[in-house]
């Protein structure tokens, strides 16, 4: 890298321009890393959905694995941001930290600096696990964390590029982490004996989980694999190091969230079969049976037993919660497709479905499905299109991201946060069936509620009352001089 690069890119963030990022990551020797995120993680219609910091995925996924120590590179406003949200949503570990200045930057200092945090964290009895990670400025200024050592005192090191301006959400820079330590695990497993996991290697084939799920969720899962004589694998990303190679050492991959590109492949270059869509609903469990059967060679006769076993029961607890109503459906989880189907079979009518998510051919079956009963599928949504849609639609409820949610309740629109509300209910099998019904219902019962209060504070907040100036203040005209001897008051 040029000096003159390097001190560039010194002020650079979010707000600089990805292309121009971009371009000095070309200069500095990253164009094999750009063009794979490229590939995996498609942008378009538009650039990029708007969305927070998108390493946040891979420190997320980082902080959650015990005994794995978690090392941003990058500015430290970046660096403020991403350990305030990580914090705020519960790490119980520290973020590390390797700051620079135009200076170690320009010298190339700073990757030293890494690699001398890196041996200084590198404590066997501590860590199994060190992941780097670069964020923007260090990416486009082309710091080489694959010149870091692969281990130190015997602690795996794992460096990635997760800049902003090349991957294009958190969603997907969780895959990013995720799919470098199944490649490093597969090569550990390639070379020799691994470790077990914790309560020994399972006796019956597993299916390996891909996508973060409401934690009730495998264990339904596994109850509907149970006649078929499989069993739940990890979930991926994993929460310990020695769970990678029991989920690399399955009978077939679910990739409950389609959007896991990279880790796909590292399954598939394991020459695992992969499976896409989940159990949700009536449709979706018969075909992910089915699906999930044929790729483990399970008999046909012990398919339709599981179908026998289960359908039934979710139809059941479909027909019993019932959800009356149009919902539009947004967010940036990857489930949203499934959401929405488990939302039209409880007899809700949902004519859109927003995801920042690219599509894939893992969401294929699921776009497919919802089209055929007429709804629309935006994959990479932006929140304009998030918000046109609601306002097009004017449903009783909208189930979506923070502003999307804020947009619907301004206009009375009954409006519940996917992340909180949604993703923290089961979604698959017999208990997810009923889930979604009590908190939908509830949502849009208050309706009338949000009438009362909208008529309430009309006006307010609103136009020359936001508190915003959307031009400069004016001086009025001064007013014309009294003439001495005039009316006079009191003096
Ligand atoms: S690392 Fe994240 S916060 Fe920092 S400039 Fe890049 S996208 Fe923005």
């Amino acid at each position: 890298m040029s000096d003159d690069a390097a001190l560039n890119n010194e002020g650079h963030g979010c707000h600089a321009g990805g292309d121009e990022l971009r371009r000095a990551a070309e200069a500095a020797g990253k164009s094999d890393v750009l063009q794979r995120l490229a590939t995996d993680y498609p942008t378009g219609p538009h650039d990029q959905p708007q969305t927070m910091c998108p390493a946040f995925g891979s420190l997320r996924v980082g902080l959650r694995m015990r005994r794995t120590a978690s090392v941003l590179c990058g500015s430290a406003c970046c660096v403020y941001g991403l350990s305030f949200t990580s914090h705020f949503y519960g790490a119980r570990r520290s973020v590390g930290y390797v700051p620079f200045d135009s200076e170690t930057l320009v010298t190339g200092k700073l990757f030293e600096d890494v690699r001398e945090a890196v041996s200084q964290l590198a404590v066997p009895d501590q860590y199994d696990a060190i992941v780097v990670m670069n964020l923007c400025v260090p990416t486009a200024s082309g710091v080489p964390l694959r010149l870091l050592p692969k281990t130190q005192n015997g602690v795996r090191v794992i460096g990635i590029d997760v800049p902003g301006f090349g991957v294009p959400t958190h969603a997907e820079a969780k895959d990013v982490l995720a799919s470098a330590m199944l490649r490093y695990a597969r090569g550990e497993a390639e070379q020799g004996p691994v470790q077990a996991p914790r309560g020994g290697r399972s006796a019956k084939p597993t299916v390996t989980l891909l996508g973060e799920m409401f934690p009730a969720d495998p264990v339904g899962i596994g109850a509907m694999l149970e006649p078929l004589g499989l069993t739940t694998g990890p979930v991926v990303p994993t929460r310990e190091w020695r769970e990678l190679y029991a989920a690399l050492d399955c009978a077939a991959v679910a990739a409950i969230h389609p959007y896991y590109t990279a880790s796909i492949r590292e399954f598939e270059q394991a020459g695992r079969a992969v499976v896409g869509s989940a159990p949700v609903g009536h449709d979706g469990t018969a075909a992910w049976l089915e699906a999930i059967g044929n790729a483990c060679n399970v008999a046909p006769e012990k398919i339709a037993e599981a179908k026998n076993a289960f359908l039934p029961a979710i139809s059941g607890a479909l027909a019993q919660s019932p959800i009356k109503g149009t919902i539009t459906v947004s967010g940036y989880e990857g489930s949203e497709l499934l959401v929405a189907r488990l939302l039209i079979e409880s007899g809700a009518e949902v004519p859109y479905v927003g995801t920042a998510a690219p599509r894939t051919r893992w969401s294929d079956a699921d776009r497919e499905w919802l089209e055929a009963k007429g709804v629309m599928v935006q994959f990479r949504a932006a929140l304009e299109q998030d918000k046109a849609a609601v306002d097009a639609v004017k449903p009783d409820l909208a189930i979506g991201t923070t502003p999307v949610v804020q947009h619907a309740k301004e206009q009375s629109i009954p409006a519940l946060y996917f992340t909180n509300l949604i993703s923290a209910r089961p979604l698959m099998g017999p208990a997810g069936a009923g889930s979604l019904a009590q908190v939908v219902n509830a949502a849009m019962a208050g309706q009338a509620r949000f009438d009362k209060m909208t008529a309430f504070f009309a006006g307010v907040g609103e136009g020359e009352t936001a508190g915003v100036w959307d031009r400069q203040p004016t001086p009025r005209p001064a007013k014309p001089a009294r003439k001495a001897g005039g009316a006079g008051g009191k003096r």
